[in-house]
């Protein structure tokens, strides 16, 4: 089976063709600057070869065109035909209270995903944008929308609610959502696979850190607490969004310095997290490099992060009962060894001994703590493309 993924985003389009069994990727690619003039990404994993093309990309109907054409090409192709794609399989970032597992997209769907456009108005627009765009340029072929807050629905309510007056919940759906979770429920599926158990007896607490980062209580393999809130702007410090904070500086630093809503959020989103505390970048490299050469900021940004995803560790211990194996995922969870120690050291209380020489490695699937620990801690590269593409032939195979 071949299964197209895509994920747009507002000016950009991610896709990889794969077989959701194999797992080959025959390709993926990227366009970029949609709206604006256009530029095709193309890769051929099983030639190492890339290629780039300036393509003009009004719409994203444009954009999907350039990706089909590319499949198909001549030189640079991977299938003779349209008809090789079974499925496509796009990535919904909001899908509200409405959507608990991946759908079938139908006229219904795209109605709900409207509905829930309010909740993520930078996200939700630019994925049905590219549903439209793959009907328009592949028509018929069945589509699937995989949600990112699918996963954390089973979040009882303890966990979701805010402490705001109850009809701001039942009126205007404010509550927790989380994010991440096709992360979160690939991450955990692979741990129990590498511990050999049913995901139904073990406790997990998933770490996905990266650029936007989120930690997940995972509980008999349902999601039943994660950082991320009402928006991705919750949770621990990230590479520019501040994480939790207290409301009320809102109010103080919009008074003292004139701010309006939007520039406020523009702070809080574009100018924090361990840029915002370093001062020197949004990438964990610059800010290591940073802190290694002495400077205080860079190193104070580090263990800020740090601090905050040790902390969400031991509270998800304690609101589980226990922990069965802690997971370190996406850019710095799976390449960044001394961020994983710093945050795993100083659990031997609770049953954490992290092994250094196994923990100094990059990007592949091992055990990263002691042979002696009762809390496994794994280091498990994410793959939400393939869980994505295996939603999607699943429903299309019915
Ligand atoms: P992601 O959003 O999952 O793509 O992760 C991006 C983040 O991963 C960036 O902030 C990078 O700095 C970080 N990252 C990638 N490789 C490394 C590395 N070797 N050491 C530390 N951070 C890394």
């Amino acid at each position: 089976m071949k299964i197209l993924v895509i994920n747009a985003g507002s000016s950009s389009l991610k896709y990889q063709l794969m077989d959701p069994d194999t797992r080959e990727v025959f390709a993926k690619g990227l366009c970029e600057r949609i709206g604006i003039d256009g530029r095709l990404t193309h890769k051929v994993p099983a030639k190492d070869a890339k290629y780039e093309f300036d393509i003009p990309m009004p719409t994203h109907a444009e954009a999907i065109q350039a990706v089909l054409d590319a499949l198909l090409s001549a030189e640079h192709g991977v299938i003779k035909s349209a008809s090789e794609i079974d499925a496509v399989g796009h990535r919904v970032v909001h899908g509200g209270e409405k959507f608990a597992s991946s759908v079938r997209i139908t006229g219904d769907v795209m109605a709900a995903l409207e509905e829930c456009i309010p909740l993520a108005p930078l996200h939700n627009p630019a994925n049905i944008t590219g549903i439209q765009a793959c009907e328009k340029v592949m028509p018929g072929v069945p589509m699937v929308g995989v949600f990112d807050t699918a996963f954390h629905q089973t979040m009882p309510a303890k966990s979701y609610i805010y402490a705001l007056p109850y009809e701001f919940y039942e009126n205007d759906k404010v509550r927790r959502y989380g994010f991440h979770g096709t992360s979160h429920r690939y991450v955990s599926a692979r741990a129990a696979a590498m511990l050999g158990k049913p995901i139904e007896e073990l406790k997990i607490i998933t770490c996905h850190l990266g650029n936007g980062s989120s930690v997940a209580a995972v509980d008999g393999g349902r999601s039943v607490d994660t950082s991320m809130g009402f928006t991705p702007l919750a949770g621990v410090p990230m590479g520019t969004r501040s994480g939790d904070l207290d409301a009320g500086i809102l109010e103080y630093l919009m008074g003292k310095h004139g701010y309006d809503m939007k520039e406020m959020m523009n702070i809080l989103n574009k100018k924090s997290g361990v840029l915002g505390i370093s001062g020197v970048s949004s990438d964990f490299r610059d800010i290591e490099n940073a802190a290694n050469d002495g400077n205080q900021r860079a190193a104070l940004a580090l263990e800020t992060f740090q601090y905050s995803v040790k902390k969400l560790v031991g509270a998800y211990a304690a609101a589980m009962g226990g922990v069965d194996a802690i997971v370190f995922t996406a850019g710095v969870g799976e390449n960044d060894a001394v961020t994983r120690m710093n945050i795993a050291s100083g659990l031997e209380f609770m049953g954490v001994k992290m092994d250094a020489e196994a923990n100094n490695v990059r990007g592949k699937e091992t055990v990263i703590s002691a042979a002696d620990s009762k809390v496994k801690v794994l280091l498990i590269p994410t793959d939400e493309e393939l869980m994505i593409a295996q939603d999607t032939a699943a429903i299309v195979k019915g």
